[in-house]
């Protein structure tokens, strides 16, 4: 093929505009009906598949957290027993000292002497006592830290469970979702093919307006789908005739009437 082909340019070009001129307002009412329809319907796919991507996102963060929380939990046990082993050994020590000093009492020349050996006896006694109580508390402390470690490890199966659910429902949904997806997609490029370049840039400059996407809105009970303005008899009528596009004077977006707009529907 070479650039300079001008007829077959030529015949390209005509082909291109016959294509376009071909279709009466009535087939492009028809085709801006069907390309609101499947745009809505790729609306909701959205809008389904926005909502679990973030809560599984959020699940995710929070199970993270739960295992930061247990693991806190279980450097705190791990510190609270070395803390009770060290006392253990502190009271060994305080116990052997107490053994030599009552072994040294057996041989002490004067008074003087019993009473520092005496005096140390109490000392090593009452370290054993507070090291004992110290024990105790941090005994009670770990049984506590045991029950919060149960609960965060409980916490962290229900948002497992939880989550499970939640990305099977997101994989079901990508799965059944991406084909009709596709079909969709495929239905819009056929649908925008039908109508005019000038009614498409239309088209997509009203549904950006408007929230739910709508551009292209039934007459319902004497009134715009879209707004709910009233329209006037004369405008439905000629609204029927489907000889020209009519836009909501209130809210600018393209009527159709209701029997052409139930006519199209959507696979
Ligand atoms: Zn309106």
């Amino acid at each position: 093929m070479t650039f300079d082909d001008p007829q077959k340019q030529t015949s390209n070009y005509k082909l291109k505009m016959a294509n376009v001129k071909e279709y009466s307002v009535e087939e492009k009412l028809s085709s801006l009906v069907q390309l609101q329809k499947v745009d809505s319907k790729l609306d909701e796919i959205h809008i389904l598949k926005g909502e679990l991507p973030i809560e599984v996102a959020d699940l995710e963060d929070e199970i993270h957290g739960l295992h930061a929380r247990q693991l806190r939990i279980e450097e705190e046990i791990n510190g609270i027993t070395e803390f009770i082993a060290q006392k253990k050994e502190a009271i060994k020590e305080a116990e052997a000292l107490i053994k030599k000093y009552e072994k040294q009492s057996e041989n002490v020349k004067n008074n003087r002497e019993f009473e520092a050996i005496n005096k140390e006896i109490e000392m090593q006694t009452l370290e054993v006592k507070l090291a004992e109580k110290h024990i105790k508390d941090a005994t009670e402390e770990i049984a506590e830290k045991a029950k919060q470690l149960e609960l965060a490890r409980k916490a962290v199966a229900t948002k497992e469970a939880n989550l499970k659910g939640k990305k099977g429902e997101l994989e079901k949904i990508i799965t059944e979702t991406d084909k009709e997806e596709k079909n969709y997609n495929k239905q819009v490029t056929t649908a925008r093919e039908h109508v005019d370049e000038r009614l498409l840039v239309s088209y997509d400059r009203i549904r950006k307006n408007y929230r739910n996407g709508l551009a292209v809105v039934p007459v319902e009970r004497d009134s715009c789908g879209g707004c709910f303005n009233a329209i006037p008899p004369q405008k439905q009528s000629d609204i029927k005739q489907r000889k020209k596009i009519i836009v909501c004077e209130n809210c600018g977006r393209i009527l159709v009437d209701d029997e052409l707009n139930n006519a199209v529907e959507i696979k």
